[in-house]
């Protein structure tokens, strides 16, 4: 029997976007392993997403685009996030496709 990688299909082909509500990370840094290109832990022990030129965006709720190539890398951060904390959204009308309030 073959395992079969599991391939992202919700939001393909549309723009999305990506934030973490630090107030329930917990630090283990699951996702910086996952998805390094998009996301960081910081010196306060907390991850952030990183804007495309590699800088840490630290306002709260900020938001960075994802990349085709890592979607599922960032999808599989969502899904393992022990916070609950990671929300990917499509950037047309914002609605969440992957994360704690995906429908
Ligand atoms: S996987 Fe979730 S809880 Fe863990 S560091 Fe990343 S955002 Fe925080």
């Amino acid at each position: 029997m073959t395992v079969q990688h599991e391939v992202p299909t919700e939001g393909a082909g549309e723009a999305l976007e990506v934030w973490i509500d630090q107030d329930l990370c917990t630090g283990d840094g699951i996702c910086a392993q996952y998805a390094p290109e998009v996301f960081e832990l910081d010196i306060d022990g907390l991850a952030y997403v990183k804007s495309a030129d590699d800088e840490l965006l630290q306002e709260p709720g900020a938001t960075t685009p994802v990349p085709l190539p890592l979607l599922t890398d960032v999808v599989d951060s969502a899904k393992e996030c022990p916070g609950d904390c990671i929300h990917v959204r499509r950037v047309s009308d914002r609605v969440e496709v992957y994360g704690p309030d995906a429908g």
